[in-house]
C-alpha cells in the first residue's frame, strides 16, 4: 500500500516536471503546463498576486482570473507571445479584488467576463466594500480603471470544448466565499482552484470572507481531492498536487475546531492566538503570519 503511494507520489512528481519544464513558451513570468495551457505566476511583491492560467482554442483564448489592471496588463501581453488568436473570455473564480479588478482591462480588449451567478452577485454586494477602498486594497493607483462585472453567467456549470481543448468551470461554493468555481480540464487533469486552495504565499488563506461557509469549504476540498488532479493552480503560490489539497483541508479544518472549541469555552481571540497549535500540519502549520491572521479572521466570522 505504501508503495504504491510513494510510487504514485514520484510519478507525479515527473509529471510535473515534464509538464512544466520540457515545453517550450516559457517565460520570465508565465510557462506552458500542457499543451496550450499557460500558467502565470502572481507576485505578491510586485502587487499582481492572483495566478492565472490561460487556454488557448483553435478561435480564442480563455484566461483564468484577471488580477488587478497592471497585472492584467502583463498577462495580455504575456498571451500574445504565445497566440494571435483573440482573448475572448475571462472567468473570475470568485469576486475578490486580486482576481476581478483586472476585468476592464480585459473587457477593452473585447473579452467577455464570465463568473458563477453567485459570484457575479456577491461583485455587486459585498464586494463593493472592496472596490470603494479599491487602491487601499490593490495597494496600487486605480484612477481611471472602472467596474466591470460578469456578463456571462452560469450557475453550475459552464462548459468549453472545441474538440482539441476541454475547460469545465464548475460552480463550488459556498465554501472560500457564496459562488466560488473551479476550472477542470479533464483531459490532462489539472486543476485550477482559485483562493479554494492557496499554497505557501505569505499571507495563507483568506477566511474572513463575509460570506465564508467553512464546513462547506472542507467538503469542497474533499471533492476536488477526489477528482485526483495532476497539477492544481492554487489562487496564490507554487502549483501544487491531490496531497497539498487534502493537506489544506486537514490544516483549515483543524483550526476551524480549535476556534470553535475557544469560543465555545469563552476565550479571547488574542487567547487563542496564543494558544492554538497547527505545527503539525506541513506549508502553513509553519507560517505564523498567516496562522494568526487566519485565526483573528475565523474569530470574527465565528464569534457572532
Ligand atoms: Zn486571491
Amino acid at each position: 500500500m505504501q508503495l504504491i503511494f510513494i510510487r504514485k507520489v514520484i510519478l507525479k512528481s515527473i509529471l510535473f516536471f515534464f509538464a512544466t519544464t520540457s515545453l517550450p513558451g516559457q517565460t520570465n513570468f508565465s510557462k506552458q503546463i500542457a499543451k496550450g495551457v499557460y500558467f502565470y505566476f502572481g507576485d505578491e511583491v510586485q502587487r499582481k498576486p492572483a495566478n492565472c492560467v490561460w487556454i488557448i482554442f483553435k478561435d480564442y483564448v480563455l484566461v483564468i482570473d484577471a488580477n488587478y489592471p497592471w497585472g492584467a496588463k502583463e498577462i495580455i501581453t504575456e498571451i500574445k507571445k504565445t497566440t494571435d488568436r483573440p482573448i475572448r473570455f475571462v472567468f473570475n473564480t470568485h469576486y475578490h479584488h486580486d482576481h476581478s479588478f483586472g476585468n476592464c482591462v480585459f473587457a477593452d480588449s473585447r473579452a467577455t467576463i464570465i463568473s458563477t451567478e453567485e459570484t457575479a452577485r456577491e461583485m455587486k454586494t459585498v464586494g463593493q466594500k472592496e472596490w470603494d477602498q479599491r487602491s487601499g486594497y490593490s495597494g496600487g493607483n486605480m484612477e481611471g480603471y472602472k467596474r466591470e462585472f460578469p456578463s456571462l453567467v452560469f450557475e453550475n456549470k459552464m462548459v468549453f470544448d472545441d474538440g482539441e481543448q476541454r475547460v469545465e468551470l464548475i460552480k463550488m461554493g459556498p465554501a472560500h466565499t457564496g459562488g466560488d468555481g473551479v476550472a477542470w480540464l479533464p483531459k490532462e487533469k489539472i486543476l485550477i482552484t482559485g483562493d479554494l486552495f492557496v499554497n505557501g504565499n505569505p499571507w495563507g488563506n483568506n477566511v474572513g470572507d463575509p460570506d465564508v461557509n467553512y464546513e462547506g469549504w472542507f467538503k469542497v476540498l474533499d471533492t476536488l481531492a477526489g477528482w485526483d488532479p495532476l497539477i492544481v493552480v492554487p489562487g496564490h503560490g507554487n502549483p501544487g498536487n491531490t496531497e497539498n489539497l487534502t493537506e489544506q483541508r486537514l490544516y483549515l479544518s483543524d483550526m476551524y475546531e480549535q476556534v470553535h472549541k475557544g469560543i465555545k469555552a469563552g476565550k479571547s481571540k488574542e487567547e487563542l492566538v496564543k494558544e492554538i497549535d497547527l505545527s503539525k500540519h506541513p506549508v502553513y502549520g509553519s507560517n505564523k503570519t498567516s496562522i494568526e491572521r487566519s485565526i483573528r479572521q475565523m474569530y470574527n466570522i465565528l464569534h457572532k
